[in-house]
């Protein structure tokens, strides 16, 4: 079992659930658009915000972001010493530095003094792409040596007696980053924070942390994730939640099964989905119910059945089943204004 570290009030590692991250997209200088971004982000169910403090007058703003912040905040920090320490004085609840470029053991330790302080974790986070220079004509694959790195970084930490640690090694090559996070799982128990950095559009990025981050979360690795895309963050965390949905990691929401419909579909289902994705956006049910809506009587019923609330679609109806049992039928017009109430009745959840 990995160490337990926490971020505010939120457990990671030891018996703790992975936790869902992402971070602001806004200019941390603008205060009230920063905010607005963390409480949207925290009703999609986002659970750390991390904010980038790139310079000197962005520390004032930040102070009152991390007071007025719905969510613990993790500060990023570039370079810069000076902004990390001044970040962690503002109450910041964890920190994430990227060893190689903070500069001199002096300044990194600097930090280390600081965050003992204040009690609060460092994430020790690696990417591929900003490798120390030392690794950089050593020999061996790019993830040996990402895992080289960042166990200097560990082992300069305790000889400094901080044990606060969280550990990332991301790459935008899917396959690097699992070597990377396989490899360190081995070495440390300090909890990772996993991640597929840079990957690209809500598609590409939503399938490529798909990958990286289930594959990994499904051999038991993995405290929290955060899924970057280029792309509204709320948008991360929907895909962080369906990953960790699909790899049985969250026992909450809805899992929405649909058929990919064929020349037997009758009905307009791609535009039926939609609008029930559309109406159980915000509906956080307080446990996990599969949803299936599927486009004909072959294989429709029997997925109807196997769900807690389904539908399966015929010539003239939409036949709904509940547990197993064929509740009623309804003209398809307003089968998916029927199937939210018996869904939200069922889940017994907030709107
Ligand atoms: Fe086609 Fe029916 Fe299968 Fe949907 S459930 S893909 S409509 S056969």
């Amino acid at each position: 079992m990995k160490k337990e570290i926490f971020i505010g009030n939120v457990g990671i590692g030891g018996n703790h659930p992975v936790s869902i991250q992402s971070m602001t997209s806004t200019d941390t200088r603008d205060i009230t658009a920063t905010l607005n971004q963390i409480t949207a982000l925290k009703d999609a169910g986002c659970e750390i915000i991390r904010v980038a403090v790139p310079a000197k007058d962005a520390l004032v703003p930040f102070k009152t972001i991390v007071e007025k912040s719905p969510l613990p905040v993790v500060v990023d920090i570039h370079f810069d010493v000076y902004l990390a320490i001044k970040s962690i004085e503002a109450g910041v609840h964890g920190i994430r530095i990227n060893p190689g470029n903070i500069g001199s053991n002096k300044k990194v330790k600097e930090i280390l003094i600081a965050a003992n302080e204040r009690k609060i974790p460092i994430r020790i986070g690696v990417n591929a792409g900003s490798l120390e220079k030392k690794y950089w004509n050593a020999p061996g694959s790019t993830a040996g040596k990402m895992v080289a790195s960042v166990m200097d970084k560990v082992r300069f930490f305790e000889d400094n007696q901080f044990f606060n640690i969280k550990i990332s090694l991301k790459s935008s090559d899917v396959i690097q980053t699992v070597q990377a996070y396989r490899l360190i799982d081995k070495k440390c128990d300090y909890p990772l924070h996993l991640g597929v950095t840079e990957a690209g559009t809500f598609f590409s990025g939503a399938i490529k942390s798909a990958i990286g981050i289930g594959s990994l979360l499904l051999e038991g690795i993995g405290s929290t994730i955060r899924v970057s895309l280029t792309d509204d963050p709320v948008q991360e965390i929907k895909v962080a939640k369906e990953i960790l949905q699909v790899t049985g990691l969250r026992k909450t929401g809805i899992e929405m099964i649909s058929c990919p419909t064929c020349s037997r579909t009758s009905v307009d289902l791609i535009a039926l989905v939609k609008e029930a994705e559309r109406e159980l956006a915000h509906f956080k049910p307080g446990r996990k119910i599969v949803v299936a809506i599927m486009g004909c009587e072959v294989n429709g019923p029997g997925e109807a059945k196997e769900a807690d609330i389904g539908i399966a679609f015929s010539q003239k109806y939409g036949y709904i089943f509940k547990k197993g049992e064929m509740l009623e039928k309804v003209e398809p017009n307003r089968s998916i204004t029927r199937l939210i109430e018996l869904i939200k009745d069922f889940a017994g959840g907030e709107t």
